[in-house]
């Protein structure tokens, strides 16, 4: 099933997920089908959990757009152990739709997480990917793109978003 994605000003967005402990359950399962779906929907390349209102750290990642099923990654209880370099380019995040900034990250980053069946294996991704890596396990820990942006853009974007809220044209 798709679920709707949970917007900007939810608290669940902006709160740390609680670890996974029990794996390779049929409801994991089926729960990380309905993940990839809702990500596919919300046209994404990486949706987490919380996103969707659930308080867990899990995400899905796929920056083929669906071309390429093994390009379809499951970071479960993720952490980032390595990165290096820096990439600068636009960002954005379906929870805050309609806004993209420039986010400088690192160009290679190693992921370190488990899958369905709860085996913990590293990854290393570079551009975009590196960069789905790390804003995807940001959202597991509570921490949004716009972090990353200066206050006065943060500020402004929040004013934005302030008054599509008044309009009912946020949900
Ligand atoms: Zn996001």
């Amino acid at each position: 099933m798709v679920y709707p994605i949970v917007k900007f000003g939810n608290p669940v967005l902006e709160t740390e997920a609680a670890d996974v402990t029990e794996f390779d359950t049929p409801e994991l399962h089926q729960f990380l089908e309905d993940m990839f779906e809702s990500m596919y929907a919300a046209k994404g390349v990486g949706l987490a959990a919380p996103q969707i209102g659930v308080a867990k750290k899990i995400a899905v990642i796929d920056c083929s757009n669906q071309e390429r099923p093994e390009d379809k990654i499951v970071i479960i209880n993720p952490k980032i152990v390595h990165t290096e370099g820096k990439q600068v380019g636009e960002e954005g995040c379906l929870s805050i739709p309609g806004f993209r900034e420039q986010v400088r990250r690192a160009k290679r980053v190693t992921v370190r997480a488990q899958n369905a069946k709860g085996e913990e294996f590293e990854m290393t991704g570079e551009d975009l990917l590196a960069r789905a890596f790390l804003h995807e396990t940001e959202h597991l820990y509570g921490r949004l793109y716009i972090s990353h942006i200066s206050a006065l853009k943060r500020d402004l974007m929040k004013r934005k978003i302030k008054k599509l809220q008044r309009a009912g044209e946020w949900g």
